[in-house]
């Protein structure tokens, strides 16, 4: 077997993404797996990606990414000021992994404001676990603000306790149809 752009000179490998027979001269890369040369650049993506042609500062106003990086074998990252797939940094992120100021995700890392299984943030914290400074979930931990099953933090909201920040905090903010019944 030889390469399939060099005919004359043998095979090193197969390339992983395009299946072509490579010579060492036209491997781009050779781990985690053989990729060539012209693959490793265009970096295709299996799944789906959209960026769109509108950026801010380098960054694609949207840039949404399911499918894994076929050199690494890994989830590609979508990064944009818009950013959705398995793993998102963005200043609007929305995956499985989410990072940026507002992230929505399994697990979420949010500045500003932050919603999944695992949420924390330095700003509102939406979760199972939140973390923030406001922080609302089944086990909330506040810097300001804890509301939720089990809450902790200066001032907070849970089965036993019911600040009155957090009492004014919630009804001017977030309603009071969230309050437990020992608060209304
Ligand atoms: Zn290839
Ligand atoms: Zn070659």
């Amino acid at each position: 077997m030889n390469c399939y752009v060099h005919d004359r000179s043998a095979a090193v490998g197969i390339c992983a993404v395009c299946q072509k027979a490579v010579c060492r001269a036209c491997v781009g890369a050779d781990a985690p797996r053989i990729v060539c040369r012209a693959c490793l650049e265009q970096r295709a993506v299996f799944g789906f990606e959209y960026r769109s042609a509108a950026a801010i500062g380098g960054w694609p106003l949207i840039h949404i990414c399911l499918g894994m990086d076929p050199v690494t074998m890994r989830p590609k990252v979508a990064r944009g000021v818009v950013a959705i797939g398995n793993v998102a940094v963005g200043a609007i992120a929305i995956a499985g992994l989410a990072c940026g100021l507002v992230t929505i995700g399994g697990a979420s890392v949010g500045l500003v404001f932050s919603l999944g299984g695992l949420a924390a943030g330095l700003g509102f914290s939406v979760g199972g676990l939140a973390i923030g400074s406001v922080a609302l979930g089944g086990l909330a931990i506040g810097f300001v603000h804890g509301i939720g099953g089990a809450a902790f933090g200066p001032s907070i909201i849970d089965a036993r306790r019911c600040d009155r920040a957090t009492l004014d905090f919630v009804r001017q903010w977030l309603g009071s149809g969230i309050l437990p019944p020992n608060c209304r």
